[in-house]
């Protein structure tokens, strides 16, 4: 079991899972040629790709879906409040998935789980392989009891550390936004990362890839600090901690022989 982050952010997000014969798009947030010109890197034709699951209908992650869905007769995967957004609605092969009912796609369970965000029905993922079980949550504002048992036992979690709490405080973004930002339906800081990691105590993830990091009120370098060094107090320095870039194919992780962390470019 193999996963990919091609883009990671408010400027677009996408990630790419195989499993074995299947391989599964997470997220359709940048451009078809973006998307297509990584999948040829890696072997992967479009057209066989099993489907593309979508957390939520914020553009960063749909923006290129529907297109994406007909140019390679790929079914979408979203929960009803997502495919009801006007960019969506009219999909052809679209599925709809609810927190309660997981579905198999391929070799892969896929297990939806309701996470708070501002955007109508919004999940996160766990899915389920042959070898391996990965999950991901970005875009939420907190992590409530639901999800944080999402997090056990995941071989790679895929999470969200959108900002340092001070660099939003007392940085530029108008009072308005700081607040969407901080909300109870916003985005994870920093801390509220860490402090969900350690929740799981000796269930936590194998790997977490920090993800969804804001340009503005966080740096690549800050959050890992944060994260690490909290984890390290806390008996969990095991934990490998990776984050992912924002514009460009950065990590791979791979389930087999046994788990590793490569770096792609
Ligand atoms: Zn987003
Ligand atoms: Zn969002």
């Amino acid at each position: 079991m193999d996963v990919w982050s091609i883009a990671s952010g408010s400027s677009g997000n996408a990630y790419l899972v195989r499993a074995g014969d299947t391989a599964v798009l997470l997220e359709c947030g940048i451009s078809i040629k973006r998307i297509a010109t990584f999948l040829a890197r890696v072997g992967v034709s479009p057209f066989e790709l099993a489907g593309v699951l979508l957390t939520h209908d914020h553009s960063d992650h749909t923006r290129a879906a529907r297109q994406f869905s007909e140019q390679f007769d790929v079914p979408l995967y979203a929960t009803a409040g997502t495919l009801g957004c006007t960019a969506l609605r009219e999909t052809r092969r679209a599925h709809v998935v609810s927190a309660e009912r997981p579905f198999a796609l391929g070799e892969l369970e896929v297990h939806a789980f309701a996470v708070p965000h501002d955007a109508y029905e919004p999940v996160g993922y766990r899915l389920i392989g042959p070898s391996a079980t990965i999950g991901i949550a970005t875009d939420l504002g907190f992590v409530p009891a639901d999800v944080q048992r999402q997090l056990l036992d995941t071989d790679l979690m895929i999470l969200e550390a959108n900002h340092d709490l001070e660099m939003l405080r007392t940085g530029p973004y108008p009072a308005f936004l700081k607040r969407r930002v901080i909300g109870q339906h916003g985005h994870l800081s920093n801390d509220a990362t860490a402090e969900a990691l350690i929740a799981c105590r000796d269930r936590a993830p194998g790997t977490v890839w920090l993800a969804h990091l804001s340009p503005t009120n966080n740096r690549p370098d800050l959050a890992h600090g944060a994260i690490a060094s909290r984890l390290r107090q806390f008996g969990l320095g095991h934990v490998e901690i990776q984050v992912a870039e924002r514009h460009r194919p950065s990590l791979r992780w791979s389930a087999t022989p046994r788990p590793r962390q490569l770096a792609l470019f």
